[in-house]
């Protein structure tokens, strides 16, 4: 597949939060006025540079994420839409993520004139006991308002960002938080189950895993979701017909995209930058750090995210895209994964069923393992 044939996104992380919430592991900032005018400044220029390098591709998808975008002021975001204006024709999907405590009416409005095309808003749960677990100043109603400010905004692309865990043994509150959710029926509906493990501060303490209970809700929330008409396209992600995440869908199928702000990752031209998840660090000289990749290990990648899909992998294709590797040497691990019922094999398209689902961080290690360059 030539490199032109690739789609290409544009990832941009806006680091700065109002409240630092504990279980969170992206990288923030709180948003000092003089640190904010300096980011600014500086997306301006990075995104200039890779304008230059990429100017005869084109963008398809833009995501600003965070942090939390809608934590800029009006003027502030006005600002950052601008960047995006002279490659809004080529623009099929640009999501901005939201926090129902910072964004009103006048930041969506400038959204949506912006150009914008769809919200994902952090709601990870409507229960006050479980919001208060996890640091969350806000409340259920400020959601309730959120929601409606984007719809009255025109916003008809939606997704809600939800989170479960472990220490709520009663499936009950989850099931709550679902129905919620689905009573305000959003286009897109993300779930994610908290590590403790990954986290810092006191969610590190006192986590214990129970598999099978946490593959118990797993299970339910694909099949509640699913009998609610969400299609569940990706371990994670659940949405109505024609309303998966494009530019997500860009990642995970190994395509192309450009990130830029403080810890964002590019993947352009066979080779993956990494930005400094420091913002004063990205604001001086040294910022990226570059890694060639090989087709063994942009394959083996393809494979990973691939069976993350519901969809899954088609054998035939990845062989086209990657000539020098040897697609054929996975064929015992697919027949081991096969007896094991973790997927299906049919006519060289590789899907997971819904225990190989479960497992899908366990198959990875197994697929990295038989990558050379590892
Ligand atoms: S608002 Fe979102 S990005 Fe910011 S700290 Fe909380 S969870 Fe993390």
């Amino acid at each position: 597949m030539s490199l032109q044939a690739l789609s290409l996104g544009l990832y941009v992380h806006v680091p700065f939060c109002a409240n630092l919430c504990a279980y969170c592991n992206f990288y923030k900032e709180r948003p000092i006025k003089s640190l904010v005018q300096s980011y600014l400044l500086e997306i301006g220029r990075e995104w200039e540079r890779w304008k230059n390098i990429l100017s005869r591709r084109n963008i398809s998808t833009v995501f600003f994420g965070g942090g939390s975008p809608s934590s800029l002021s009006c003027r502030d975001l006005e600002t950052l839409c601008a960047h995006v204006q002279p490659i809004l024709p080529q623009v099929t999907e640009w999501t901005v993520e939201v926090s129902p405590t910072t964004i009103n009416l006048e930041k969506l409005k400038i959204l949506k004139e912006g150009g914008v095309t769809r919200i994902s808003m952090g709601v990870q749960s409507f229960q006050t006991d479980v919001l208060k677990y996890l640091g969350r100043r806000q409340t259920r109603m400020q959601v309730y308002r959120a929601y409606d400010w984007i719809r009255t905004a025109g916003f008809n692309n939606v997704n809600l960002d939800l989170i479960f865990h472990l220490s709520f043994a009663d499936f009950k509150l989850w099931e709550m938080d679902l129905e919620e959710t689905i009573h305000l029926n959003p286009e897109h509906i993300s779930t994610y189950c908290l590590s403790f493990e990954r986290s810092e501060g006191p969610f590190r303490r006192g986590y214990y895993v129970n598999e099978d209970q946490e593959a118990l809700v797993y299970l339910r929330t694909w099949d509640w979701l699913k009998n609610h008409g969400y299609r569940h396209y990706e371990v994670s992600n659940f949405a109505r017909d024609g309303h998966a995440c494009l530019h997500n869908l860009n990642t995970w199928k190994m395509q192309e995209w450009v990130g830029i702000g403080p810890s964002a990752a590019s993947q352009w031209n066979r080779r993956r930058f990494q930005n400094t998840n420091n913002v004063h660090d990205w604001l001086g000289e040294e910022k990226i750090n570059c890694t060639d990749l090989s087709e063994e290990i942009l394959c083996a990648d393809c494979l990973i995210f691939g069976l993350r899909m519901r969809e899954g992998i088609c054998l035939d294709a990845l062989q086209k895209r990657f000539p020098l590797v040897d697609v054929a040497k996975y064929i015992p691990l697919w027949q081991q994964f096969s007896q094991e019922r973790l997927i299906n094999v049919h006519k060289n398209q590789l899907t997971c069923t819904d225990k190989g689902l479960l497992l899908v961080d366990a198959l990875a290690r197994e697929i990295l393992s038989y990558a050379p360059d590892n």
